[in-house]
């Protein structure tokens, strides 16, 4: 490396809360992998020593070219455990990396825009959608990503993840989940999968039904229950394990622990129902929105297009007064190159095409919106500042074409250095 440190690694030194900072070069170190001499210095604010290799993205990483491969997977649709595979780890080395590659993309990207708002904004024309994905359960909880874009370069100002509330009524969800009662599972007893197993005595009932008479007619003590023919051991398969012999004799069953309250004398399960998902739809826009002025021209009007929903009105009315200029798009409208949000349109597309999370009917669904929008962020930089912004223009990535940048990044320099204040 080449160039002289500008900051001091160590979080807490003093440079990094406005101590003046300066090093000086204290020898190098060997090491097995590329670069193999390293350039060792000593921050004179906090004396403390680090080097060239503690300023780089893959510091501490035993095979540090997974990061850019991870990094090319994570936009090219490939799941974290076919990646995982391909390179011949772990999963857990591939969440590591994965958990790096976020971090540093978010932090990358966020010093872009804050240098983008102290040059006093870029862009004119501005494209927000939401497109509609889900972690988990499709409709119990769906998710809503709102993408934001500048239109003549397709830069991605910004890209998040919100919960959505629950799809459909609560007793259709409910429907769709539970195992139908007739059909296959009509000769099958309930028991299978309707008791609840710390409902002793109702178990027991229902155990007596259907073993008939042969069951009233057994003679009490520990061994009736081996007398009654073959539903006996299946039913007895179905009790829950701390219920003792005397149970099936047709005795009152002993208090367990869990009629008595929880496992081993614990406070009994709670029956407060869980917290109702809400819809952070409105506060992910006003987010954006708020990106939005930090980072777009303040001198002049800025004209921002989206679909017809009223909350981007009320929120572009409030953040920005008079300043925008709001075009609205009826969503029915035909989605061809003609629609004025077509460029959001695609982009959304892309995404789609891109991120393994949000290929639809897959099983590489997110099981958390946070990992989601980890990966958007991945994707973000990607998109920006590695990507040609469109096929018949090679070398010209949307950063360049909105201004910020003169060249492109390569995977392999935007993954170089840490991002440090
Ligand atoms: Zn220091």
């Amino acid at each position: 490396m080449s160039n002289r440190p500008t900051c001091c690694p160590h979080s807490d030194c003093p440079s990094r809360s406005g101590a003046p900072f300066s090093c000086r070069r204290d020898g190098h170190f060997q090491r097995d992998l590329e670069p193999r001499a390293v350039q060792r210095y000593e921050c004179s604010a906090c004396g403390r020593g680090f080097s060239d290799q503690t300023l780089r993205v893959d510091y501490r990483l035993k095979r540090p070219g997974l990061l850019e491969r991870f990094f090319l997977d994570r936009v090219s649709k490939v799941t974290h455990r076919q990646s995982a595979r391909n390179h011949k780890c772990s999963r857990s080395t591939e969440e590591r990396h994965f958990k790096r590659l976020r971090e540093h993309c978010r932090a990358f990207h966020d010093k872009e825009m804050a240098s983008m708002a102290a040059r006093g904004g870029l862009g004119e024309t501005f494209l927000l959608d939401e497109q509609e994905t889900f972690e988990h359960s499709r409709l119990k909880k769906p998710v809503t990503v709102p993408v934001l874009i500048e239109k003549a370069s397709g830069f991605v100002f910004d890209a998040r993840a919100g919960a959505m509330a629950p799809r459909g009524r609560k007793r259709a969800r409910k429907g769709r989940t539970s195992p139908p009662a007739a059909g296959a599972l009509a000769s099958e007893p309930r028991l299978l999968g309707g008791i609840d197993p710390r409902s002793v005595p109702v178990v027991h009932r229902t155990l007596e039904a259907r073993a008939g008479s042969a069951l009233e007619s057994a003679p009490q003590g520990g061994a009736a229950g081996q007398a009654e023919g073959a539903e006996i051991p299946r039913a007895q398969l179905l009790l829950p394990q701390n219920a003792g012999p005397e149970t099936h004799a047709g005795q009152p069953p002993a208090p367990t622990s869990d009629a008595a309250g929880g496992p081993q004398g614990g406070p009994p399960p709670s029956s407060k129902p869980p917290a109702r998902r809400r819809s952070e739809s409105r506060a992910k826009v006003k987010q954006a929105f708020e990106l939005l002025r930090e980072c777009s021209p303040k001198d002049k009007p800025i004209t921002v297009r989206t679909d017809m929903k009223k909350t981007y009105a009320t929120l572009l009315r409030r953040i920005f007064g008079a300043r925008c200029l709001h075009q609205r798009t009826i969503s029915t409208r035909k989605r061809d190159t003609r629609n004025p949000l077509w460029l959001i349109n695609h982009t959304l597309a892309r995404t789609r095409d891109g991120l393994s999370r949000l290929v639809r009917r897959s099983w590489a669904a997110s099981k958390l919106r946070q990992r989601l929008e980890g990966h958007l962020a991945i994707w973000i930089c990607y998109r920006n500042y590695v990507r040609d912004m469109t096929n018949h223009d090679p070398g010209k990535t949307p950063a360049m074409a909105l201004g910020l940048h003169a060249s492109p990044w390569s995977a392999q320099s935007l993954l170089r250095l840490r991002v440090l204040p």
